[in-house]
């Protein structure tokens, strides 16, 4: 099933007190398509939520409307939307076993008996809870419970699935498997599905498209790699992964001027023109560092000031001397164990890479 969702505007508080209003949501348009993953993404308040409780019906809009497929839904109670939405954890029923609250929302349908134990089956084995259809929820750890809530959506068949953070009471390493568990999950069934979350690293890796927010409004829709190599402005770039902000000058179509250097871009925006003063970006594996002065152009030196194990990547940040660009750039190098290590109050030599 494909989602639209045209112009969406949702206002809390009361219209005859302004000073109590909030523009949760505002004039959201958004398209996802048939068996995608779309992730919401944005900062605490930005309006995730909101969008997700209209889409599933538990919130009216106060302007717009919500499509399944060519269905306008806006009237349309949650319970026959056809959609079903994966809580935290702790949504499950601590009285049921594993496998009523599985089965919870078949009964309330009046499914027949028989039909249910052949769902149920198919289900709990696809989510890895097989053997543990008799615990009580207070015996089961956190990735278990929420395979659990995973399950008791998905029996339903919902023609869209629906998360608010679902994996935020878990610890980092679960999360990560978890992550691949739904994306596997959601790809294997097929089922259209609207994700929120306001970490960037689990968006990047579980969405097909993610939606950055920010104050109730979309800045932009992309790819993970999209988004993160062609942010279309300076709250997207510092919100997907580390950046560096640099004052620069449009010197032509393909490059600008930091400093005394000319730069090759990636991507001028249309409403640049030459000589335009601009906010360029540059991701910090863009930027390389040394101790010796080699013979390929460098663009500033600077000191040390602090350096960082990341496991991957060495993350170090630099003072600029020669401050035409920048007070302080962020660096990272990768390959850890065959790199040479600078040290804190090192002087290096500063080069943006070429293809940056
Ligand atoms: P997010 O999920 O991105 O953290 P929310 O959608 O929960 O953001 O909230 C968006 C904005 O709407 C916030 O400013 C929040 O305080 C406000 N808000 C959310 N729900 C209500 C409500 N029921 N009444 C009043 N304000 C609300
Ligand atoms: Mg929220």
């Amino acid at each position: 099933m494909e989602l639209y969702i045209k112009k969406i505007v949702k206002d809390f508080g009361s219209y005859d007190d302004p000073s109590n209003r909030v523009r949760a949501v505002d004039r959201v348009d958004l398209h996802v398509k048939e068996g995608e993953l779309i992730t919401l993404l944005g900062p605490s308040g930005c309006g995730k939520t909101t969008l997700l409780r209209m889409i599933a019906g538990f919130e009216d809009p106060t302007e717009g409307d919500v499509f399944f497929g060519d269905r306008r839904v806006n009237d349309v109670a949650p319970n026959h939307r056809n959609a079903t939405m994966v809580f935290q954890s702790y949504a499950i029923f601590p009285h049921l076993n594993v496998y009523e609250n599985i089965a919870f929302g078949l009964r309330l349908k009046k499914m027949e008996e028989s039909k249910i134990r052949e769902k149920m089956e198919g289900v709990i084995d696809l989510v890895g809870l097989t053997g543990l259809e008799s615990r009580q929820p207070s015996q089961l750890s956190g990735g278990q419970q929420q395979r659990v809530a995973l399950a008791r959506a998905i029996i339903m068949e919902p023609a869209l699935l629906l998360f608010d953070e679902p994996l935020s009471n878990l610890d980092a390493k679960l999360r990560e498997q978890m992550r691949i568990e739904i994306r596997h999950l959601q790809k294997r069934l097929g089922i259209t599905s609207v994700y929120v979350t306001h970490d960037q690293a689990e968006a990047m890796s579980i969405s097909d498209r993610v939606v950055v927010m920010n104050k109730g409004r979309i800045e932009q829709v992309g790819t993970p790699i999209e988004l993160y190599a062609r942010p279309s402005n300076s709250f997207v770039a510092a919100f997907i992964g580390k950046v560096n902000f640099m004052p620069a000058k449009i010197e032509d179509k393909k490059h600008v001027r930091i400093g005394s250097s000319l730069l090759d871009v990636m991507a001028i925006p249309e409403a640049c023109h030459v000589g335009d003063i601009v906010i360029a970006t540059l991701r910090p594996e863009a930027i390389e560092i040394d101790n010796i002065k080699s013979d390929d152009v460098h663009h500033g030196e600077g000191r040390i000031l602090r350096r960082t194990f990341l496991g991957t990547i060495i993350e170090y940040e630099i003072e600029v001397h020669n401050t035409v660009f920048h007070d302080h750039l962020i660096v990272h190098t990768v390959n850890p164990i065959t790199q040479t290590l600078f040290e804190v109050e090192e002087e290096v030599f500063i080069r943006f890479k070429e293809e940056a």
